[in-house]
């Protein structure tokens, strides 16, 4: 496994944009279950069904009883070893941006800057109707106390999580992080099982890949390098790797 940690560590320090895009996968090792993996919520077809526009919109006593629960379970963890790798990476100035399908935060916990949240947040929640945003717990107050749907207190439209549920658009963020694909020329990508589209489009539009994951995905066969272990493991290994890299000491980014 050392060479092919060595293949990324190399590619990070030699490509001119190298950007990352990590799935639930990098948040496991903190406590966050992920949807496809051995112990992924994917096992509970209910939490598809609840987590979709169907329920919040269409059975809302049903989102705000069970669907935000399950949230409660993204929320609340602390940033692993993957993660802190990724932000001293990004400081290194061998990582651009990190575009996550995570809504859990933890990113931007570890101290990664420039961070794409293209499947949303649970910081905020707003207004359907006039966009003003709350705080994510405006939406579990105002259920806990029997509103449901949320009211907004400026114009009485619905209040939603500012999360990308099943049929929802994706955040303006997901633009830029096609904008992001299209400078980038090396992409790291970690804990994703790259089945969720549209986020699973974008490791094509980038010319190089190198996969961090447990499991196979679909791009295994177009990745220059893939590493099935656990991304608290290897990418710390990574940045031990370029640090000890003359190049990086001479490039002095
Ligand atoms: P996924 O559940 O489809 O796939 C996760 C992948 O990570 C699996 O292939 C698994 O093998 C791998 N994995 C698990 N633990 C790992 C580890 N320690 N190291 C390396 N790999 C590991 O995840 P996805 O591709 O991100 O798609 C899931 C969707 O659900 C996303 O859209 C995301 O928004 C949402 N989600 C988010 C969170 C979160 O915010 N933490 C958690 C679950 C689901």
């Amino acid at each position: 496994m050392i060479q092919d940690v060595q293949k990324i560590a190399q590619a990070l320090i030699q490509s001119r944009y190298p950007v990352a895009l990590t799935g639930a996968g990098i948040s496991t090792e903190s406590g966050v279950p992920d949807f496809r993996g051995q112990a992924g919520l994917w096992q509970d077809e209910d939490a598809v069904d609840l987590l979709s526009l169907t329920t919040l919109y269409g059975d809302p006593q049903r989102f705000y009883s069970k669907g935000l629960s399950l949230l409660q379970v993204f929320r609340g963890k602390s940033p692993n070893a993957a993660h802190r790798a990724l932000a001293w990476l990004e400081e290194l100035g061998l990582i651009r941006c990190v575009i996550t399908q995570n809504i859990d935060g933890l990113h931007q916990a570890a101290g990664s800057q420039n961070v794409l949240e293209i499947h949303g947040n649970l910081r905020t929640s707003s207004c359907v109707i006039c966009h003003a945003v709350f705080p994510f717990e405006f939406v579990e107050k105002a259920a806990s106390e029997g509103q449901i749907p949320p009211k907004c207190p400026k114009c009485g439209g619905t209040v939603r999580p500012d999360v990308v549920f099943f049929g929802d658009d994706m955040t303006p963020d997901f633009g830029r992080a096609v904008e992001e694909c299209s400078r980038a020329d090396f992409m790291l990508i970690v804990g994703s099982s790259l089945q969720v589209a549209p986020a699973a489009y974008l490791p094509g539009m980038v010319p190089r890949i190198a996969i961090i994951n447990l499991d196979e995905t679909p791009y295994d066969e177009s990745a220059e390098v893939v590493i099935h272990a656990k991304a608290g493991t290897v990418l710390p290994e990574v940045v031990r790797l370029v640090e000890e890299d003359p190049a990086l000491k001479r490039w002095e980014r």
